[in-house]
């Protein structure tokens, strides 16, 4: 039998190598194949209780990458890391599929330039089978990187918000809304995008990247007051085409303006920005001739300039007093500008009130394009932003003109198309969230989002409390179910497709859903007058939609069960998206002021390795399903929550990807390796040998005892921050515990008692891998949530082979909880001093060039009094940490005449000392371990298993003197390297086997292994 044979013969089912690629398709297969998500629900019967739980839908628009990864990842984590602890979770999908981004996706692909376009061209029917189409493309790629990150979500139980099921119940809602009269219709001035041609919610338009830098016109010009010869309010704008729509001019009534003398003229501004607006204007020569308070100008008229060429301007004089009047208004800012400011109602928020609530006429001559209509005289037919040079140019041969400049400045435009919006006053409807305002913050005051900052911004803008318009004028969405009356106005909510059906007038066809253009044919008689009820043309904002969900997803059973629910989690945009809109909406729905969700937590957005967002325009998205083709998703998951806070802005770096990570993972896998190795060999029975054994049997040394005072901390711990969102410092847990715990402090303690297969030591080596067997499989299951792929693989190759009554999954094992009884903080501290004297008297070594493995004959500690207490109480480990036959302790330094003798190194209060006298013996054993290292190495390199016993151990190529120094130690070296017998030669030519080559002290020598 050959040594690469009998290797495989004995290998384990652990693989040597950890190729965590391998392992996630096995497992994912394993997964498949034995129905795991299934059962995994079914623990809804056993559970010990239910944590309620909504998806997020992520919008079928896009392709999955990885800063939805991270979101994805951290909800899994909950998700198994809650099952494993009893509870129940419907973690059930749900996918955002109508609005405005699938529209626009589809125009490109039908090749139309707008909406009216893809209509005209294509019908109704065809654009909306084509938005489906568009939607069940990503949503295969979202399936995808589901399974490849190993996101354990029930897929088949997913929501979509486009099925009539789910409108059904979002009108439900919107019902609610309009028995409380909280759901309104009127003119509204709302911020409109010319490009989607549709109106945007608040929320939309205070995204992310919204405001752009742009550059406008900054136009100072003056209107005439009336009756009065050659003075002038002066007045400021960056739209001069709002000039067109000009109603009234407004003052801030309690602040001083004054009259300045500029050449022949007098213009009237505030009196504190007389000088600043002077320079700017270049003008050296006024003078300040009279002082007035705003409230004095109050009611002024002033000569609008253009109503020659706009005569409704004319028109609208008659129709109210105060048409082209001075007004007081407190926003007026009377730092900026010249405190006299032009209203628009037609264009502007503020100014739409100030109109509104004098009942001054609303103008606003614009169609769906953003062009003037015809009530703009002369402008009819433009582009509202394409008029600003007209506009200036008809002020300027008005004598309205004063100067005009460029300015750079920051501007919001649609976050879609990025085309500047526009304030325009529309109907629309909305839903009065102003009214419920209260019941709002009090709400959002009692969820937990365990950090302030988005906390604070969650609640700042909760504090605006406008009013919602949810209307919009596209195709693509839930339609809005409201019905009036051609001839009384009389209007009726639909809430069911039930009722619909029942108060139709027309037929109904048997492709018959919930979306335009079927709605839309459907007429309903007027109860009041009897006349035709059409439906008012209007889709849903795309968040009311998806803000439904924890009514719409659920059956009204399910959703008394799973709301409100115990946490959700989405990126930090949504703080003015999903988590606003399910907050309004569950208030609205119950009349309380009660949240749908309890916790949430705010993720930070995944920007590039240099910290840029991620965008196509710079390609540097990092796609879930390419990235993970290559790379392991237990890796990625275990990065991503390793790397930062989940609330912070993340930078996700391929290279960092497989550095610690990889480290980790590797650590964990080669140390269950050489458990199982070991325990296999000695025929390890874990339901025999239990903890409860090894504590009772007497055979616990003190690094076992700290390794499990270590273990019972770091599951409270771990648990905790799990518990507090703390995922990074959460995982930075079990890395501490698996690369210096385990791997750098216990193992290396153990390792040597394993060497042997003596009888007598057999049940010392049964309590370490009762040890081992703990900590690893605990550390396993803790690093389920995770990394569950390395979970799983290690939990069906392992520990379900060693034991027989586990369960299918480690996903089914229950969570591991901190045993007090073992905790031992005394201890805990001792160790900690033996660590760092041992890691101080490296330190010393290196200083006098002397290896580590080397013996010397005694080390000095010198420090307080309580850190030589606690190291003397483990001075068989002290020894054999700092590699010294001897060691004498003392609270004061040596006699300085003996430097030759000694190295030392010092760190706080301590210092070690080091004899640098090595005699013969000493040396012998030094060559000894170096040689046996190379020897391990050889044997792990060749394939044998740690545990096999080789029949013989040649070395080649030593000179006489080392040959003469080993003597004393073959045995001992034939034990260390576990074989029968070790030889030593000066000529490897005169022995014909296979050596292999290596070298000892710069020189070399040659081994054989058989
Ligand atoms: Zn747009
Ligand atoms: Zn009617």
């Amino acid at each position: 039998m050959t040594a690469q044979n009998s290797a495989e013969q004995k290998q384990s089912t652990l693989p040597q190598n950890y190729t965590p690629l391998e392992i996630e398709n096995e497992i994912r297969e394993f997964w498949a194949k034995n129905q795991i998500r299934e059962k995994l629900e079914q623990t809804e019967k056993t559970a010990k209780a239910v944590l309620g739980y909504v998806e997020g839908p992520p919008t079928l628009n896009g392709i999955p990458h990885i800063g939805h990864a991270r979101g994805r990842i951290m909800k899994d984590i909950r998700y198994r890391w809650k099952t494993m602890e009893g509870y129940y979770m419907p973690f059930w999908a749900g996918w955002d599929c109508q609005g405005l981004p699938v529209e626009l996706e589809v125009e490109k692909i039908l090749g139309a330039r707008n909406k009216r376009e893809s209509i005209e061209k294509y019908g109704m029917e065809r654009f909306i089978e084509e938005c489906k189409k568009a939607i069940m493309r990503y949503h295969q790629m979202w399936l995808e990187a589901d399974s490849r990150l190993g996101i354990a979500i029930n897929q088949e139980k997913a929501y979509w918000t486009y099925k009539d099921s789910y409108i059904e119940r979002e009108w439900q809602i919107l019902k609610r809304a309009w028995e409380q009269n909280l759901l309104e219709e009127g003119h509204y001035v709302v911020a409109y995008c010319p490009g989607c041609q549709t109106s945007l919610s608040s929320a939309e338009v205070g995204y992310e990247g919204s405001y752009k830098e742009v550059e406008d016109p900054s136009l100072y010009f003056k209107f005439k007051v009336a009756g009065k010869q050659n003075e002038y309010f002066l007045v400021w704008t960056t739209m001069p085409f709002t000039v067109v729509t000009d109603t009234m001019l407004a003052v801030q009534p309690n602040a001083e303006y004054v009259k300045v003398k500029v050449g022949e003229e007098t213009w009237i501004m505030v009196k504190e920005r007389v000088e600043p607006v002077m320079t700017e204007l270049e003008i050296n020569d006024y003078q300040i001739t009279d002082s007035i308070l705003g409230k004095g100008l109050e009611g002024t008229g002033y000569e609008y300039p253009l109503k020659d060429i706009i005569p409704k301007q004319a028109e609208l004089e008659t129709k109210h007093p105060l048409v082209h009047k001075v007004v007081g208004e407190e926003f007026v800012d009377v730092n900026t500008a010249t405190g006299v400011v032009h209203l628009s109602p037609g264009n502007g928020e503020d100014d739409f009130w100030a109109a509104q609530k004098r009942g001054v006429p609303i103008f606003a001559p614009y169609d769906d394009e953003v062009k003037f209509t015809s009530d703009a005289g002369l402008f009819a037919g433009i582009f509202a932003r394409d008029a600003d040079k007209m506009v200036i140019d008809e002020l300027n041969s008005r004598n309205a003109y004063v100067k005009v400049k460029r300015i750079k400045h920051e501007y919001p435009t649609c976050w879609r198309s990025h085309h500047k919006l526009v304030w325009l006053a529309r109907k629309e409807y909305f839903l009065r969230t102003d009214k419920i305002n209260s019941k709002v913050i009090e709400a959002a005051n009692n969820i937990e989002y365990f950090y302030e900052e988005p906390k604070n911004r969650f609640l700042g803008f909760l504090k605006e409390g406008k009013p919602w318009c949810i209307s919009r004028e596209r195709i693509w969405g839930t339609p809005l179910p409201m019905w009036t009356c051609e001839k009384c106005g009389n209007k009726h909510l639909v809430s069911s497709k039930k009722e619909l059906i029942e108060k139709a007038q027309e037929e109904i066809p048997e492709d018959f859903e919930l979306h335009k253009p079927w709605v839309d044919r459907i007429t309903l008689k007027c109860e009041k007058c009897s006349g035709t009820m059409r439906r008012e043309d209007f889709v849903l904002d795309t968040w009311h939609n998806s803000g439904a969900s924890p009514h719409a997803r659920f059956t009204d059973e399910e959703k008394s069960k799973f709301v409100p629910t115990s946490f959700l989690t989405e990126g930090i945009d949504q703080t003015r998206g999903w988590a606003n809109s399910l907050l309004l909406e569950h208030i609205i729905f119950t009349d309380k002021p009660e949240a749908p969700y309890k916790a949430f937590l705010f993720q930070g957005l995944t920007q590039d390795a240099k910290g840029r967002k991620m965008s196509k325009s710079l390609g540097n998205v990092v796609e879930t399903n390419k990235l993970l083709e290559k790379n392991s998703a237990d890796l990625c998951r275990f990065y991503m929550m390793r790397k930062c806070s989940p609330v912070d802005f993340m930078s996700f770096d391929m290279q960092e990807l497989n550095r610690r990570s990889y480290q980790v993972l590797s650590t964990l896998y080669h140390l269950t390796r050489f458990f199982m190795d070991n325990a296999t060999f000695d025929k390890f029975n874990p339901e025999k040998y239990t903890l409860e054994w090894a504590l009772n049997a007497n055979q616990l040394q003190p690094a076992d005892y700290w390794l499990l005072s270590i273990m019972q901390q770091t599951i409270e711990d771990y648990t905790q921050k799990l518990e507090r969102c703390e995922f990074n410092s959460a995982v930075a847990l079990l890395d501490n515990f698996v690369i210096e715990t385990l791997s750098r402090l216990y193992v290396p303690m153990i390792r040597k008692e394993l060497w042997t297969d003596d009888p007598e030591t057999f049940e010392r080596r049964q309590t370490i891998y009762t040890l081992l067997h703990h900590a690893l499989k605990t550390v396993t299951l803790l690093f389920n949530p995770v990394t569950p792929f390395l979970s799983e693989a290690l939990f069906q190759k392992v520990y379900r082979k060693m034991e027989n009554n586990l369960p299918e999954t480690v996903n089914l094992m229950e969570w591991p909880t901190p045993n007090s009884k073992i905790r031992n903080k005394t201890l805990e501290q001792q160790f900690e001093a033996l660590f760092k004297v041992a890691s101080i008297s490296f330190a010393a070594r290196q200083q006098g060039k002397l290896k580590r493995r080397w013996p010397l004959s005694k080390a000095l500690i010198v420090g307080p009094e309580k850190t030589l207490q606690d190291i003397k109480m483990l001075e068989t480990l002290l020894l054999e940490q700092t590699n010294v036959k001897s060691i004498e302790y003392s609270t004061q330094p040596p006699e300085q005449n003996n430097t030759e003798e000694w190295v030392s190194s010092q760190e706080d209060e301590i210092t070690v000392y080091i004899s640098r006298q090595r005699d013969e013996t000493l040396l012998g054993e030094g060559v000894m371990r170096d040689i046996a290292r190379r020897v391990q190495a050889l044997r792990k390199e060749l394939g044998f298993v740690p545990t096999e016993i080789l029949e013989l151990i040649q070395i080649s190529d030593l000179d006489t003197d080392t040959i003469n120094l080993l003597q004393p130690y073959l045995e001992e070296m034939a034990s260390l390297v576990r074989a029968k017998k070790v030889q030593l030669h000066t000529d490897h030519n005169t022995i014909q086997v296979q050596w292999h080559e290596s070298e000892l002290d710069g020189k070399k020598i040659y081994i054989n292994i058989k």
